[in-house]
């Protein structure tokens, strides 16, 4: 009796850990796969969607006490579809998105197993449509900047940003993985040219119920408080808005602590 071999990896975005956010492809999917080999980010809410019969997988880079390499999990997807299963390998945001996603394929292409990539909701945009904001303005914004914080700034000199070249002021920058050191990418912007006034919005677990958020201006970029990981940074003259709700929000909360209320302006609330 021969079986049908039906194993295929699916690369599944996962989105930014709200499960109302799965696309439904990735839902169904992650309903009726075999394994499921995920990451650190992806919070229990988005786990839960899997079948009952799913075997959930923590790869991990941090995953206990031994890491798990990119040639042990890559080992892993081909080694299980190999064996006839559906597998999903989960990743937070679009797999696309800093998930060494081109390291996964180039593996799975070489030892000729089928693959499929499932697009994802990226941090980026689920933190600006959490702040109910658009990335693009065309009065004012035209390109988006996706970088990680280890090439915005610092960091490996092949791979930093030459942002002078980039003449960031009609973008919106989306920084990931941004640290929680802004003096050496407030320096940068600011010598590219980049106006000091511009808005800056840190927005830490986006589109999860634990989701934080403040605002500052590039200025005062590196006086944004340390915030809880995963944490987004994204700066442009698009969160203007989000800045002076933020900014009041926060200042009715300082008053408040010292028991002065205020009431805000319904116009400046988005
Ligand atoms: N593929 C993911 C990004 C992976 S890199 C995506 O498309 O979103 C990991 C970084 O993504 C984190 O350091 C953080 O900067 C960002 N990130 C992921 N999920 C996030 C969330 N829910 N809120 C804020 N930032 C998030």
């Amino acid at each position: 009796m021969t079986l049908r071999n039906r194993g295929k990896v699916y690369l599944v975005g996962a989105g930014p850990g709200d499960p109302d956010l799965l696309t439904v492809r990735a839902y169904r999917l992650l309903q009726r796969a075999d394994l499921v080999l995920h990451d650190d980010l992806n919070p229990p809410a988005v786990l839960a969607v899997a079948g009952p019969q799913t075997v959930l997988e923590n790869v991990g880079k941090r995953c206990g006490r031994k890491r798990v390499s990119q040639e042990e999990i890559n080992a892993r997807m081909i080694e299980a579809a190999r064996e006839g299963l559906e597998v999903v390998r989960l990743k937070g945001g679009d797999p696309g998105i800093f998930g060494r996603l081109a390291e996964e394929v180039e593996a799975l292409q070489e030892a000729g197993v089928p693959y499929e990539v499932v697009p994802g909701v990226t941090a980026g945009t689920a933190a600006a449509a959490s702040l109910g904001l658009s990335l693009t303005d065309r009065r004012t914004t035209s390109r988006v900047i996706i970088v990680s914080g280890h090439s915005a700034a610092a960091g490996d000199p092949r791979q930093k940003v030459n942002w002078r070249a980039l003449a960031p002021h009609n973008a919106t920058l989306l920084v990931y993985m941004p640290g929680n050191n802004f003096a050496d990418l407030r320096r940068e912007l600011l010598e590219a040219g980049l106006d000091a006034s511009t808005p800056a919005v840190i927005v830490s677990r986006a589109a999860t119920p634990a989701q934080q958020q403040r605002a500052a201006t590039l200025d005062s970029l590196d006086r944004l408080p340390p915030m809880e990981t995963p944490a987004i940074l994204l700066i442009g003259r698009t969160l203007t808005t989000a800045q002076e709700r933020l900014s009041s929000e926060t200042l009715s909360l300082a008053l408040a602590e010292v028991g002065v209320s205020v009431s805000v302006p319904q116009d400046q609330y988005l």
